[in-house]
């Protein structure tokens, strides 16, 4: 490389790193609601969020040609407005009626009446404009909250094939089109003088993110692929690394002294005896942790499966061997119910255990940072806040991270650098193939407890067309008024969908009607609001016995007398993430059920997946099954695995790729540059480039 290239390419590299708030039209305020929508804020995180599908968008004439839920672009003449606002007690939208080319009456409404001046500007009475949106009519035809209105001469501005991109809330299709025009305008100057291999891989990416057909967006079309295998080099290559600094003879340690006192008394105050499975766990743990190398282990489990109890010994192992343990949640909710568990045992083995999440603010949370840097606190319970600068452990030796899909393998190597190369232990409730696991987590040993506390009942799993929900609801309500408590689930799947929201909304408004303590989660709500109301709801003295949730309710989420869940479009959830949302009950000793709502377009090979639920309650086989059944060249952002999540590998059409990567990795000696840039690109640098 030239001078002036290694310069070019670090401008690239700092665009890359550019705060979106940066980017003209975004500000702080939008850069927030991409970050929780894309998981960081930076261009590059932008650019590995793809598209889920591409809408087109047909000019049509006649609105009597097109049914309900298509979406159209239709020129219509503006005949009347009619404001909208409160009404006896009721909201009604404000109106504006039109006629198409035919003088078919179509009605344009908007619900929300903040800038309506604005909308009814963009619509004046005697005039023509190009109008776009989804059509929605009972009696009558109706465009709710147009995505595009344009002036006939600039109708083209409507674009006929429209990436829509999975988005949250506070963020429409235009803001990601208008971000996405700015970046890739940008980034063609950046490229000029970078790397081949870089201006292959944007050009790659510029192809998906202006996707001409779904064609563009399959697992099989060749941009894809390119970006997958790139993708899957970056994370095998720092597998490699990783594995390799791990075991290398500079990097052993000196075995700590081993005791038995702890353990005994752990055994002791064990209400039930562990299974086989976990049994086998404990000792593969235990014969890492008196190794010179240090631990890397992962603990696969289904929902139910035990392993906190594993964790915990691990922790005590630790404790008696001196040092001190983190244990890494998610989730606040998650942080606290493990606390909840494990702090009583804790107390009976005569050893400190304590929580520290970000909700310890002051003396308190000094006071809590003085016992750990004394080595006082053997175990401290909490979320990543665990790791921020101002936490100093006299001693820690294990870290054990509970359900972090994104704790990839950077994560873990900067966990290993920090302090004296602690153990690490990671826990995971998604099964994932054994023919997978290895090319997965190549760095990680993998352990699996593949057998349920003795006493579970299999979840009695049945599927349901949505016609027959009013009937469904009747049958709950017995139940609930004898304490049963039901999940109700609906998807929020890829863009902020109005019409996905305003269905979780109606479904929740409807059960309100026959259970008025319904509560209601989603993903757009304050994370606090968010979990009072789930405490609420794992609470068994309040009176909120159903909850609608879109997807948040957590992974290990443990609402014992929950032993209800409804699913409502079930088809639109890939097997191992109903398998996991189906997790959520079943954990206490009363017999439990799973309700499986599909809508009526669901297709036969979708009966038949949902299906191999009803039949089997093993997450691996269920894995196994939910990657044969997938069909060939699907769309990349409708799947869901809840493994490793890759921006573009598809683990049931890369196969091959696995194996080529793993291969070229395999065979590296010194990382080349383009492997640097590609590790940094996909986050699992392993600091070896710098
Ligand atoms: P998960 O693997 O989903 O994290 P948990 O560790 O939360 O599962 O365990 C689920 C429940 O099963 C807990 O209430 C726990 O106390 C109980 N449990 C764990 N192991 C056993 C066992 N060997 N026998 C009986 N109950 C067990
Ligand atoms: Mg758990």
């Amino acid at each position: 490389m030239t001078k002036f290239n290694i310069k070019m390419q670090r401008e690239l590299f700092d665009f890359l790193n550019t705060d979106l708030q940066f980017i003209k039209g975004v500000g702080p305020v939008l850069a927030a609601r991409f970050d929780d929508v894309l998981g960081g804020r930076r261009v590059l995180d932008f650019l590995l969020h793809i598209p889920a599908y591409v809408r087109a968008r047909e000019i049509t004439e006649n609105i009597t040609t097109a049914t309900k839920g298509d979406v159209i672009t239709i020129p219509l003449l503006v005949k009347s407005h009619k404001k909208g606002g409160a009404f006896r007690g009721r909201r009604r939208p404000t109106q504006i009626s039109c006629a198409d080319k035919m003088g078919n009456a179509v009605i344009i409404q908007f619900f929300n009446v903040n800038f309506l001046d604005y909308w009814l500007k963009k619509l004046p009475i005697g005039e023509w404009r190009m109008v776009s949106g989804k059509l929605d009519h009972g009696t009558r035809y109706i465009i709710n909250h147009p995505e595009f209105i344009e002036e006939m001469q600039n109708a083209d501005k409507i674009p006929s094939a429209q990436a829509i991109y999975p988005s949250g809330e506070g963020l429409t299709q235009k803001t990601f089109a208008g971000v996405r025009d700015q970046i890739f305008a940008a980034l063609s100057d950046k490229l000029l003088n970078a790397e081949p291999d870089m201006v292959e891989f944007f050009d790659a990416l510029r192809h998906v993110h202006y996707p001409k057909s779904d064609d563009d967006l399959m697992s099989n079309s060749q941009y894809i692929v390119k970006l997958a295998y790139w993708e899957l080099l970056a994370h095998q290559s720092a597998i490699v690394i990783s594995r390799r600094n791990r075991t290398d003879v500079r990097n052993r340690r000196t075995v700590r002294p081993q005791k038995h006192e702890l353990m005994s008394r752990f055994y002791n105050i064990l209400p039930f005896s562990l299974t086989g499975a976990q049994t086998r766990t404990i000792d593969e743990i235990f014969s890492d942790m008196s190794h010179d190398v240090p631990m890397m282990r992962l603990v696969q489990g289904d929902v139910g499966s035990g392993k906190t109890i594993v964790a915990l010994a691990a922790a005590i192992k630790m404790a008696e061997m001196g040092g001190q343990t983190a244990l890494l949640a998610p989730t606040d909710t998650l942080a606290q119910q493990h606390y909840a568990k494990i702090k009583p045992m804790c107390d009976k083995i005569g050893i400190v255990c304590d929580i520290l999440t970000g909700r310890d603010k002051g003396a308190v949370r000094r006071e809590k940072l003085i016992s750990v840097r004394s080595g006082r606190t053997k175990i401290v319970v909490g979320t990543h806040a665990l790791f921020s600068e101002d936490v100093e452990y006299k001693d820690l030796g294990l870290v054990i991270i509970d359900e972090q899909h994104r704790f990839g393998v950077s994560q873990r190597e900067a966990l290993r650098a920090k302090g004296n190369n602690p153990d690490v232990l990671a826990l995971s409730a998604t099964p994932i193939p054994r023919t997978l696991s290895m090319t997965i987590y190549g760095d990680m040993d993998v352990s699996i407890i593949n057998e349920k506390p003795a006493g579970r009942l299999p979840i009695k799993t049945t599927k349901l067309p949505i016609t027959r929900v009013n009937e469904l609801i009747a049958r709950l309500k017995p139940q609930i008024d004898s304490g049963a408590k039901v999940f109700w689930v609906c998807p929020l799947v890829a863009e902020s969908d109005i019409s996905d929201m305003t269905a979780v909304q109606s479904r929740y408004d409807e059960l309100k009607k026959v259970f008025p303590h319904a509560g209601l989660v989603h993903g757009q709500m304050d994370k606090k609001q968010r979990d009072n109301i789930m405490a609420q709801f794992a609470d068994d003295t309040s009176n909120m016995r159903i909850l609608v949730a879109t997807t948040v309710i957590e992974v290990g989420i443990d609402v014992p007398r929950a032993t209800i869940i409804v699913i409502e479009n079930a088809e639109r959830f890939g097997l191992a993430a109903l398998h996991q949302l189906r997790g959520r009950v079943g954990r206490g000793n009363m017999q439990s059920f799973c309700i499986l709502m599909y809508g009526q377009n669901i297709s036969e090979i979708g009966l038949k997946r949902l299906d191999v639920l009803t039949k089997t309650d093993d997450g691996f086989q269920i894995a196994e099954q939910d990657l044969i059944m997938r069909g060939t060249g699907e769309l990349l952002g409708t799947r869901q695995s809840g493994w490793i999540n890759y921006h573009f590998v598809d683990y049931a059409h890369h196969r091959d790729l696995f194996r080529l990567a793993a291969s070229a990795a395999r065979d590296m000696d010194t990382p080349s540059q383009t492997i640097c840039d590609l590790m940094f690109i996909f986050d699992r640098g392993v600091n070896i480039c710098a």
